[in-house]
């Protein structure tokens, strides 16, 4: 047998490989996602399921719904060529369900609400609103465990605002970062948020002053984030101003997720561009990792020929390391399209 046909064969025979894994893992999304969303369903308040409120007993289709969804994007996620596209397009939706519900909420029917009482839909005010008012730990409980198991990745799959931010992103085909230092204003204004809701419980502040601050700290996000992220092509919201980002990078180190650059990188930096958390440097890539605003989105991992740079999961070789992250993000990102809602 020629050389060539020993490749070609070889070649094929990964191919069949890697499909039947691809298979394997969105069957496993799709049953991990229907089981959540049961226990949900039985287990969680009533009426959490959104077919639920408004056809009594039809929850159960909600749920073959969202499963097969789950199952389909964990598919899509694992082809090599498509990540960065089908993030954003996911990521967008979950914002657009979220918001809707939200909005049909404050328009239509409180139905559309968690509680039947409004909040304000800006990540700040995950850290600040317990601060301020000694109680309502829901929302922290749900951040810390969804970065216990995704690490940062809260930050490029599964927020409901973030998605505003990487839209106004890909506008632009390549990023535009400002100097280093600005990286530190995510310090400054974690610390002001902190402080100000301190203060604000020290000295009773009534709750409608609280809810004004919140809006102006989220309106001048949402500015940065359409002059700056769409002129630049960077997540400038996300990676420059949101306390929660900071947050979600500090304690992402916690999950065991990463993204490892290995000994085959020829430093061609072809994937520096393709990351919009300013995370790849050359200096990165030479120290075999990205810095600390990665999020693990997996932009990169495509624009890299010699699949250099991946997913590092324990001991699992990069390609495999992919698949239970993109099993775990397809899961929680199916199950908050399910179920999450203000
Ligand atoms: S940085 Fe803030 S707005 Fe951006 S995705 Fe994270 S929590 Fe959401
Ligand atoms: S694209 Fe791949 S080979 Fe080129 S610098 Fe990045 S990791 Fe290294
Ligand atoms: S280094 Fe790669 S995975 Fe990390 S944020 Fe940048 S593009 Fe995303």
């Amino acid at each position: 047998m020629s050389k060539i046909k020993i490749v070609n064969n070889t070649n094929q025979a990964f191919q069949k490989t890697l499909i039947q894994e691809n298979r394997s893992a969105s069957f496993i999304s799709a049953v991990l996602t229907a089981i959540i969303m049961f226990i949900s369903r039985y287990k969680g308040p009533e009426g959490i399921l959104l077919l639920d409120r408004f056809l009594p007993g039809l929850g159960w289709l909600q749920i073959i719904i969202i499963a097969v969804y789950a199952g389909f994007i964990t598919q899509f996620l694992l082809k090599q060529k498509n990540i960065a596209k089908i993030r954003i397009r996911i990521w967008t939706l979950f914002s657009i369900v979220f918001f809707s519900q939200f909005i049909a909420g404050i328009l239509i029917s409180d139905t559309f609400l968690m509680t039947g009482k409004l909040h304000i839909p800006i990540p700040a005010v995950i850290l600040a609103g317990p601060i301020y008012r000694g109680s309502g730990f829901f929302m922290p409980i749900l951040f810390l465990a969804t970065i216990l198991l995704t690490g940062p990745a809260w930050c490029s799959y599964l927020c409901y605002f973030g998605a505003i931010d990487g839209v106004a992103a890909s506008r632009k085909k390549q990023p535009s970062f400002p100097k280093e230092g600005w990286k530190t204003l995510r310090f400054f204004t974690t610390i002001l948020v902190i402080v100000t809701a301190i203060i604000f419980r020290i000295f009773d502040t009534s709750p409608n002053f609280a809810i004004v601050g919140a809006l102006i700290f989220g309106a001048l996000g949402i500015i940065a984030t359409i002059i700056i992220s769409r002129s630049r092509g960077i997540m400038a919201h996300c990676s420059y101003y949101c306390p929660i980002g900071l947050i979600s990078n500090l304690l992402g180190k916690i999950s065991p997720f990463r993204i490892k650059i290995n000994n085959s990188c020829n430093n061609c930096m072809a994937c520096i561009p393709a990351c919009r958390y300013n995370a790849l440097s050359p200096k990165n890539i030479a120290s075999g990792s990205p810095g600390f605003s990665c999020t693990l989105c997996g932009d990169c991992i495509d624009t890299c020929s010699s699949q250099s740079i991946n997913y590092s999961f324990f001991n699992l070789s990069s390609k495999k390391s992919r698949v239970p992250f993109t099993v775990v993000i397809a899961v929680v990102h199916s199950v908050f399209i399910g179920i999450a809602r203000i």
